[in-house]
C-alpha cells in the first residue's frame, strides 16, 4: 500500500533530486574539461618549451657534448621551472635538469620516448619511479635531416596541475553548494506556491463535506486551478440551492402531513414507520415521540391494523376498513391502505390513511335507526287504521252502528297520532333548517311572558287533572331568544310534566340565574325516570314507559324537539328525577 504524502512532500524532494543532479553533472562535466584544458594547455607550454631548447641541445649533439648538455639542461631546467632532460637515440640519458644522468635508467622504452624516437611528439603523464611523483612528459625529436639525433623531453609534476585544479574544484564546491541552497531554498518557495491551492482547495472540500457550504474557496492565480476552484465554488453554491429546496420541500411536506385532519403513516416492506403525521398519533393514542424506524407491529398495538398493514404488503393491493381502537373511548377509523411504488415501479413499502369515522358511523347508525323508528312509529296506527278499516268494509257499519262508531273513533284517534308523529317530524325538520339563521331570529325577552303563554295553552289540560302550575320568575328578567321555539320546548316540557304527573299534584317552573348561565326547570310530583334511560332519553322515539307514552299519545320526539331548540340558543338541557317522585327537566341558556 502506498503512503498517503502531503504533496509538497511529492513536490519538494523531486525538485531537490533535480537539482543535486543537475549540480553534480554539471560541477563533474565542467571540472573535467577544466582538468583537459589544464592537462593540454601543460602539455603545449612543455611542447613549446621543447622546441625552444631544440636548437641548443642539437648544437651539442655533434659532436656530443655530454658535460654541456648536462649544464645547459641544470641552467635551463632552474630558469622554466620544468624538468628538461636529454636523452639519445639508444636510450641513455645524457642531461638532467633534476636529477645525474649517470645514474638514471635507460629511457626508451618510456612511452613518451619511444613515441619521439618514432618522429613524432611523444607525451604521457604517469608516476615518475626517479621523482617519485605523477608527471607529465613530453618528448620531441632532434632531427639532422632524416636522422634522429636526441630526444628533448620536457616535463613538470602532474600534482601542481592537481593542486590548481583542487583549488578550483573547492571554489566550485563552495559555490556548488550555495546555489544548491539558493535553489532548494526557491524550489521550496515554488513548492509551496504550487501546493497552497491545492492545500486551500482540501481545506474547502473538508469544509463542504462538514456541511458548511458557505465557504468561499479564494481563486488562485493558475488558470486550472482558478477554474477548479470556481467550478467547486459553483458547485457549492448550487449544492446549498438544492439542499434549501430539498429542505423546504421536506417542510412544507412536514407542514402538509401534520396540518392534515386524515391520519397518514408510511411503511417501508419491513414494516417500519417511514412516517407518521401528528392526526395518526393522535387517533392510535401513541405519545412516543420517536417512531421513525421502529416497527408498526410494535409500536400500533391494533391487531386490525397490523393484519392489513401485512397484507397490503403482501398482495402488493390496496385495502379499506373500519378499525375500533380502544381507548379512553371506543373510536372507529376507517382504515385505506395502498402500496407504495418508487419511480422505477418497485415496491417500497405501504401508505395508511386514518379518518376518524366515529361520529359519522354515530350519525349513520342514528340516522338508520331514525328512518327505522319513523317507520315503526307511523306503521302502527295504519295497521291499526288498516285493520278496522276493513272490518268496516266487511259490514261492520251496516251490521252494527255503534261498533262502527267506536271503530271510527279509534281510527280518528289513530290518525290523530300519526298526525301529531308528522308535526312533531316537520317541526324537529324545521328546527334543524333553523341552524344556520338563528342569530337573525334572536331576540331580547322578557322570559316571564313566554313562559306565561305556554302555561296558558296548558292550563285546560292540568285543570282536567286537577293539576296546579306555579310559576317562580322574575318579572323583570330578560334573555335573548327565539320567542316562538322557546314557548315550544316550554309546552313540550310542561306536556310531559303534566302527561306523566299524578292526578291533584304540582307542577312548578322555576326561572333563576346560575353563574354565567340562566335555567327554566320544570319540576313535577310524577312517576319519575329510571336513570338507565336518562343517557338517552333526549334521542328522538326514545321512551322510558313506551306502553304510558303511547297511551297518552305521545310521540317520543317532544325532548328531542326541546334540545334541539337549547342548542339553537347555544344552550343544553338536564334531567333530574328520582323515581318515584318526580322530575326535573331544565333549559340552561347563556345569560347574554
Ligand atoms: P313522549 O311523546 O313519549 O312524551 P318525549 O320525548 O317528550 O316523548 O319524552 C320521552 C320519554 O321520556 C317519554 O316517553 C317518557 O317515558 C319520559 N318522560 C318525559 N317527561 C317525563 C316526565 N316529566 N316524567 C316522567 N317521564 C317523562
Amino acid at each position: 500500500m502506498t503512503k498517503n504524502r502531503k504533496l509538497i512532500w511529492r513536490i519538494y524532494p523531486s525538485f531537490l533530486l533535480i537539482i543535486v543532479v543537475s549540480l553534480i553533472s554539471v560541477t563533474g562535466y565542467t571540472s573535467n574539461s577544466i582538468r583537459k584544458f589544464f592537462l593540454n594547455q601543460s602539455e603545449k607550454d612543455l611542447k613549446t618549451q621543447a622546441f625552444l631548447i631544440e636548437d641548443k641541445v642539437s648544437a651539442l649533439l655533434s659532436p656530443l657534448d655530454p658535460k654541456a648538455i648536462k649544464e645547459l639542461c641544470n641552467s635551463l631546467g632552474k630558469a622554466v621551472v620544468t624538468r628538461i632532460t636529454v636523452i639519445l637515440p639508444d636510450g641513455k640519458v645524457v642531461g638532467d635538469s633534476d636529477e645525474n644522468p649517470d645514474f638514471m635508467d635507460n629511457h626508451k622504452n618510456r612511452p613518451e620516448i619511444s613515441e619521439a624516437l618514432k618522429g613524432g611528439v611523444g607525451s604521457s603523464i604517469r608516476y615518475s619511479g626517479t621523482l617519485s611523483q605523477n608527471m607529465m612528459y613530453v618528448a620531441i625529436p632532434v632531427k639532422s635531416g632524416d636522422n634522429i639525433d636526441a630526444v628533448i623531453r620536457t616535463s613538470v609534476p602532474i600534482t601542481s596541475i592537481e593542486d590548481e585544479l583542487n583549488a578550483i574544484l573547492k571554489e566550485r564546491l563552495f559555490w556548488g553548494i550555495l546555489t544548491a541552497l539558493l535553489a532548494s531554498i526557491l524550489a521550496l518557495i515554488l513548492s509551496r506556491r504550487i501546493t497552497r491551492p491545492v492545500e486551500e482547495m482540501r481545506i474547502g472540500a473538508e469544509h463542504y463535506a462538514r456541511g458548511d457550504l458557505n465557504y468561499y474557496l479564494p481563486i488562485p492565480d493558475t488558470l486550472e486551478l482558478a477554474s477548479l476552484a470556481e467550478s467547486m465554488n459553483d458547485m457549492a453554491s448550487q449544492l446549498e440551492n438544492r439542499i434549501k429546496t430539498i429542505v423546504n420541500q421536506r417542510n412544507e411536506y412536514e407542514a402538509v402531513l401534520s396540518s392534515m385532519i386524515e391520519g397518514v403513516i408510511a411503511v417501508d416492506t419491513q414494516e417500519r414507520i417511514l412516517s407518521i403525521n401528528q392526526a395518526a398519533m393522535e387517533m392510535l393514542a401513541i405519545d412516543s415521540v420517536n417512531l421513525k424506524h421502529q416497527s408498526i407491529q410494535e409500536m400500533i398495538r391494533n391487531s386490525e391494523l397490523q393484519k392489513q398493514v401485512a397484507v397490503t404488503l403482501s398482495k402488493k393491493a390496496p385495502l379499506e376498513q373500519d378499525i375500533t381502537v380502544h381507548h379512553d373511548s371506543d373510536r372507529v377509523l376507517n382504515l385505506k391502505s395502498l402500496p407504495l411504488f418508487n419511480a422505477d415501479n418497485l415496491n417500497i413499502g405501504a401508505l395508511l390513511v386514518l379518518n376518524d369515522v366515529t361520529r359519522l358511523r354515530l350519525l349513520e347508525d342514528i340516522r338508520k335507526d331514525f328512518v327505522a323508528n319513523v317507520s315503526h312509529e307511523l306503521k302502527t296506527p295504519l295497521t291499526t287504521i288498516k285493520g278496522f278499516v276493513e272490518t268496516l268494509i266487511n259490514g261492520s257499519l251496516t251490521e252494527n252502528p255503534d261498533e262502527s262508531l267506536r271503530f271510527m273513533k279509534i281510527i280518528s284517534r289513530h290518525v290523530d297520532r300519526l298526525n301529531a308523529i308528522i308535526e312533531d317530524l316537520l317541526s324537529l325538520a324545521r328546527i334543524e333548517k333553523l341552524d344556520e339563521k338563528i342569530e337573525t331570529r334572536l331576540e331580547q325577552k322578557e322570559i316571564r311572558n313566554v313562559i306565561e303563554t305556554a302555561i296558558q295553552l296548558l292550563q285546560s289540560k292540568a285543570d282536567e287533572k286537577n293539576i296546579s302550575l306555579e310559576l317562580d320568575c322574575d318579572a323583570e328578567l330578560k334573555v335573548k331568544i327565539d320567542r316562538t321555539l322557546l314557548e315550544q320546548a316550554i309546552v313540550n316540557l310542561l306536556d310531559n310534566a303534566v302527561k306523566y304527573s299524578n292526578e291533584s299534584s304540582q307542577v312548578r317552573i322555576e326561572v333563576g340565574t346560575d353563574h354565567a348561565e340562566m335555567f327554566i326547570s320544570i319540576h313535577d310530583q310524577g312517576p319519575g325516570i329510571h336513570k338507565k334511560h336518562l343517557p338517552r332519553l333526549f334521542e328522538r322515539f326514545y321512551r322510558a314507559d313506551k306502553a304510558r307514552s303511547r297511551e297518552l299519545g305521545g310521540t317520543g320526539l317532544g325532548l328531542a324537539i326541546v334540545k334541539h331548540i337549547a342548542q339553537l340558543h347555544s344552550g343544553r338541557v338536564s334531567v333530574h328525577t328520582v323515581q318515584g317522585k318526580g322530575s326535573t327537566f331544565s333549559i340552561h341558556l347563556p345569560n347574554a
